[in-house]
């Protein structure tokens, strides 16, 4: 029930992991990550708590982005295989979501039959076919189309490993908040894991997507019209 992303600049690993730890609160039964590193992506999953993902990926790695995620199951049995992020058939595109997509079951039969393999029985999972079938090299074009078609509630992050300092978030019933310093941007859940890197935070409202590339961001409807959201500055202590 928790997101974070870091992209923009090099960092360590386990920063995506210190980050979730500040979600847990929220609630969970397993946690995981995508990461990329120049042109691969690598995922992370465990049942259980954040500290058992922190077990099981290499301490020291270097990545230049990555999205994380601790998950409270709704669709599907809480599962190395269920946890979060989800990826497309290519394995480049990986995404996270909070939040229930009411339409999954006729979406998901549809993507079967397109030709699209399942692994998982989230209903997360249509978000990353989707993306994946309506990507033709840009990927925030590619979560605009996704948008469209989908109901329910959700916040998302989503990378590809091609676009190594792009991720794009979306809103609409659960939160998200970003913010960004010189080198880097940081999405997630709550500000928490976000006022280690910057103060100066946006809090998303539904209908919002934003597009990172670096550090820079951008906001706008889910039909690519750009809308202008308050900064707050945050001013108490963790
Ligand atoms: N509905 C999704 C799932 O069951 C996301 C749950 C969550 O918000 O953690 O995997």
């Amino acid at each position: 029930c928790g997101i974070v992303g870091i992209i923009g600049h090099e960092f360590k690993v386990t920063d995506l992991i210190d980050g979730l730890k500040k979600l847990e609160y929220r609630g969970y039964d397993s946690a995981g990550l995508a990461a990329v590193n120049g042109q691969e992506l690598f995922l992370s999953k465990s049942v259980g708590r954040v500290d058992t993902l922190r077990s099981v990926v290499e301490e020291n790695k270097v990545i230049k982005g990555g999205i994380a995620h601790t998950r409270w199951a709704t669709h599907g049995a809480p599962s190395d295989r269920n946890a979060h992020p989800h990826t497309d058939c290519t394995g480049k595109i990986a995404v996270v979501h909070n939040g229930i997509i009411e339409n999954y079951q006729e979406l998901k039969t549809e993507l079967i039959q397109k030709g699209h393999k399942f692994k998982s029985e989230t209903d997360t999972e249509v978000i990353t076919h989707l993306i994946e079938e309506n990507y033709k090299g840009d990927l925030y074009k590619a979560v605009l189309d996704t948008l469209k078609h989908l109901k329910g509630a959700f916040a998302i992050a989503v990378i590809h490993s091609d676009h190594p300092n792009v991720m794009v978030g979306a809103r609409k019933g659960s939160p998200l908040v970003v913010g960004c310093n010189n080198e880097l941007c940081v999405l997630a859940s709550d500000v928490t894991p976000i006022i280690k890197y910057t103060r100066d935070v946006v809090f998303l409202e539904d209908g919002d997507v934003v597009f990172i590339e670096g550090n820079k961001m951008k906001i706008t409807d889910f039909s690519g019209n750009t809308v202008i959201r308050k900064h707050t500055n945050i001013t108490w202590d963790e």
